[in-house]
């Protein structure tokens, strides 16, 4: 498998050196930004504080922006499992996309293309569980939105890039909007932090809140054709059949 990357370093990480066994995600973003070069700046300029170790072109080119022994800043305050601050156990990938604020668009072949080569390189290199290859937006629910529902993961999962159900398409569509009780709510909500989700105690309105973030997180990620942040039966049914491959 061939794979060209080029190097375009930014200035922006930790310049203490981990260990690669330290490195235990994939997480995908996009940018967020109108275009390439307008990305590529703000990822390698130092009054940014941001940056990636990949960063994926609108044409599929890779550029290399940190080398993978240190660490980048791309996630910012995030959380999965008992993991805290995921940039310290990451591998974070920027794919050009202009985004929900900017007319978000389907990601192009040749990004899916070049990205299913990269991730399938560092999952051999970092021995990375498929249970530990995430997006932004599930591990920073209440402030990011990214890589979003346009994100390939069905496809990617297909080729061992991160977990998918294995559920069909009929019996999703016959279960979507079907209302749910409150125990059924109470399942799907277990079966989220059995994923990996940072779920919050519903005691009070503001950790409510929280959890709805991540409702909509979870069907950008697992039930893309509706992103209503309402539970129904076909999001628990999806929940039931994730988090036995998730444990
Ligand atoms: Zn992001």
């Amino acid at each position: 498998m061939s794979i060209k990357i080029t190097s375009n370093y930014s200035p922006n990480f930790n310049p203490i050196k981990r260990k690669p066994n330290q490195i235990k995600f994939l997480v995908f973003h996009y940018t967020g930004m109108r275009n390439d070069s307008v990305a590529i700046e703000k990822l390698t300029n130092v009054k940014s504080n941001l940056s990636c170790h990949y960063f994926l072109k609108k044409n599929g080119e890779i550029l290399l922006m940190v080398p993978g022994s240190y660490i980048a800043w791309h996630a910012g305050k995030s959380k999965w499992k008992h993991y805290k601050s995921l940039n310290r156990h990451s591998i974070g990938i920027e794919i050009s996309n202009p985004g929900h604020e900017h007319n978000y668009k389907p990601f192009s072949k040749k990004q899916t293309q070049s990205l299913i080569k990269l991730s399938k390189t560092l999952i051999k290199k970092y021995k990375i569980k498929s249970q530990n290859i995430l997006g932004h937006s599930d591990i920073a629910p209440e402030r990011k939105k990214d890589p979003g529902e346009k994100f390939p993961w069905k496809e990617l999962s297909k080729q061992g890039i991160g977990l998918w159900h294995s559920l069909s398409i009929q019996l999703l569509k016959k279960n979507r909007k079907i209302e749910l009780d409150q125990v059924s709510k109470k399942i799907f909500f277990n079966n989220l932090s059995k994923i990996g989700y940072a779920m919050k105690k519903t005691e009070n309105l503001k950790n409510r809140k929280f959890n709805n973030y991540i409702v909509k997180a979870f069907q950008r990620r697992f039930r893309q054709e509706l992103i209503n942040g309402k539970i129904d039966k076909e999001c628990l049914i999806i929940s039931n059949n994730l988090a036995k491959k998730f444990a």
